[in-house]
């Protein structure tokens, strides 16, 4: 567009990718106090604290157990620890995935099978696991990526059948559902990052399992607390490590979790404006019937991903790729990784994660809809 000579632009808003100081301010009192509370506790990692939020968050997620530990991570190795899973066992994820999942599978001393995913959905369907799925296989992890939901029926009927057994990723999906049960709940463990960009994040590194499974739980707290049993301080019964939840942490998100919901809302309608705006050359993913998405990221897909991004930072916009190169194609992961996964790598050159955090205004969301729409376009027409 050309302005005429002596007319200024209106000005458009830069749009960051997230904004968390926004958030904190939400919570400003709340934060006030519980900062408070953990300087006159002096309990520092673990303590009332940690457990008054694990109790919170048992809630929320609607199961019997929780257990704070001290990153996302660490959590999923843990989990699959404490399942007895380890070395000569095969543990099935998702290429299209944050690192993270299948790193939790290596640091456990277990074996990443990478599958491919849905092309509509991005996740890991019954269909793109089975094949996987061999005499070594020990479990599957679902990932909620993007906060988006896996179409669980058919997978838990897979792992019955096979008996296999089902770990959730939950780093991406703190308050999805899938028909109206948490995200999280619905395998044997579910793992949650609280790292500070993640949906529900503290002011540093922090994560949780939550399991209905009360042996389980049991060891996964031995595990993160060098192995020792609860209450005892000299036995060492278990090759545990080190790997708990701080009280300030736990604070911050005690302090956040009351405003969760309501953020989940503003993410759900900010996608929903996206949905609406944009237009045809950009493709979204698709929700499974049944699936309850809280929204982490809002990801499309358009042509000329690098250049669409590069437009749209020349107008104050920034956007994200999750993630630009799959897992299996990872140097220290290749080893893992079968011939292709055609559907991952083509998205990967495709997707382009738009800003999305719960203080978006309407008028961002119109400028970075109107600017993707103009960006796709003005691209077309040079290729065509
Ligand atoms: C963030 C994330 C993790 C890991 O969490 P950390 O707390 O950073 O260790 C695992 N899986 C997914 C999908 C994530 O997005």
């Amino acid at each position: 567009m050309r302005l005429a000579h002596g007319a200024a632009p209106a000005v458009a808003p830069a749009v960051p990718l997230t904004d968390l100081t926004a958030m904190t301010r939400d919570v400003r009192e709340a934060l006030d106090l519980a900062w408070e509370e953990v300087t006159a506790s002096s309990a520092f990692v673990g303590g009332e604290l940690v457990e008054r939020f694990e109790e919170q968050w048992a809630r929320y997620c609607g199961t019997a157990h929780v257990v704070g530990v001290a990153n996302g991570t660490d959590a999923i190795e843990l989990a699959l620890r404490a399942l007895g899973i380890g070395a000569g066992d095969e543990v099935v994820v998702p290429a299209n995935s944050f690192i993270a999942t299948a790193e939790g599978v290596v640091a456990a001393g277990a074996t990443p099978r990478f599958v491919d995913v849905d092309p509509g959905t991005l996740l890991a369907t019954a269909s793109t696991i089975r094949p996987a799925i061999g005499p070594r296989t020990a479990a599957v992890i679902v990932v909620g990526l993007y906060g988006n939901v896996p179409v669980m029926d058919d997978i838990l009927r897979l792992a019955r059948e096979t008996g296999l057994a089902v770990v959730e990723d939950a780093a991406q999906a703190h308050g999805s559902a899938w028909l109206g049960r948490k995200v999280g709940s619905l395998g044997v463990a579910g793992c949650f990052s609280f790292y500070p960009g993640k949906s529900l994040g503290a002011f540093g590194d922090g994560g949780a399992v939550v399991t209905d499974d009360a042996a389980l739980a049991k060891r996964i707290r031995s595990l993160g607390n060098h192995g020792r049993p609860a209450g005892a301080s000299h036995v060492h019964a278990l090759l545990g490590r080190n790997s708990r939840l701080d009280a300030l942490q736990a604070a911050v998100l005690s302090a956040k979790l009351p405003l969760l919901d309501e953020w989940n809302r503003a993410r759900r309608a900010a996608v929903a404006a996206y949905r609406r705006l944009c237009g045809p050359g950009v493709r979204t993913v698709r929700v499974p019937h049944g699936a309850e998405p809280a929204w982490h990221q809002h990801v499309v897909r358009v042509e000329a991903r690098d250049l669409v991004r590069e437009g749209l930072a020349r107008r104050g916009i920034a956007t994200g790729v999750h993630y630009a190169v799959p897992c299996h194609h990872q140097e220290p992961y290749r080893r893992f990784a079968p011939d292709r996964l055609p559907v991952t790598e083509a998205a990967a050159a495709e997707i382009l994660s738009l800003p999305l955090f719960p203080h978006l205004t309407q008028r961002q969301i119109d400028h970075v809809a109107r600017s993707l729409d103009d960006v796709v376009r003005e691209l077309g027409r040079r290729d065509g």
